[in-house]
């Protein structure tokens, strides 16, 4: 089974993958391929593969990959070999991505394994702040490109399967925990 959680940079989803890994044992996360530069609080090959924009290319061009997109002016994408192994080992997969990303795997992999949806919502304001507020120090136009993006994604929020006002970190883990767990149930007894 694989969960997505999607929504806006800034919206929490790296915090929020991270926590539910903890909090369940049965959980894992995947990482995505990327050309942007590793930033003080990423581990290779944990949060990202880090690969150049010339390697990108190869794998887009080698078919290596499920999906991919162009965001902040750098490639992100899922390597199919490594989904692939992931979903066979049994466990369940979260992966933080974008709305693009979202729609490409769901359509992908809906006949092979169940992929549950959620989209994690934030007010424009209070995402302003939390980007500026940000440990990794993102310049005024990291800031920028993140804001721009917030209307495209926002509009996609009826492909979703779930849509979570993340204003309280304690209570959207409890939320995406119990989600998580009723949806397992309901894949399992299938
Ligand atoms: P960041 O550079 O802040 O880590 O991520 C920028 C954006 O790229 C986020 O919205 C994140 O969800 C998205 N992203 C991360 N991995 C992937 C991926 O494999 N595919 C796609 N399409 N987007 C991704």
């Amino acid at each position: 089974m694989l969960v997505i959680l999607a929504g806006v940079a800034g919206a929490g989803k790296d915090t929020i993958a991270k926590a539910i890994i903890q909090r369940m044992e049965n959980v894992i996360s995947i990482p995505s391929f990327t050309s942007r530069a590793p930033r003080a609080d990423d581990v290779p090959g944990v949060s990202y593969n880090f690969v150049t924009k010339e390697q990108f290319e190869q794998m887009i061009a080698a078919g290596e990959l499920y999906e991919y997109d162009v965001h902040h002016e750098n490639y992100y994408g899922t390597s199919r070999k490594l989904l692939n192994e992931r979903i066979q080992s049994g466990k369940i997969i979260i992966k933080d991505i974008d709305v693009n990303g979202t729609e490409a795997l769901v359509d992908l992999l809906k006949e092979d394994t169940k992929v549950v949806t959620i989209f994690l919502r934030v007010p424009k304001e209070e995402l302003e702040e939390r980007l500026k507020n940000r440990i990794d120090h993102l310049s005024p136009k990291e800031i920028q490109l993140r804001l721009n993006r917030f209307d495209y994604e926002e509009s996609k929020i009826g492909i979703y399967d779930y849509v979570i006002k993340n204003d309280n970190l304690e209570k959207t883990l409890s939320i995406i925990q119990t989600i998580i767990e009723k949806e397992y149930e309901l894949y399992k007894t299938k």
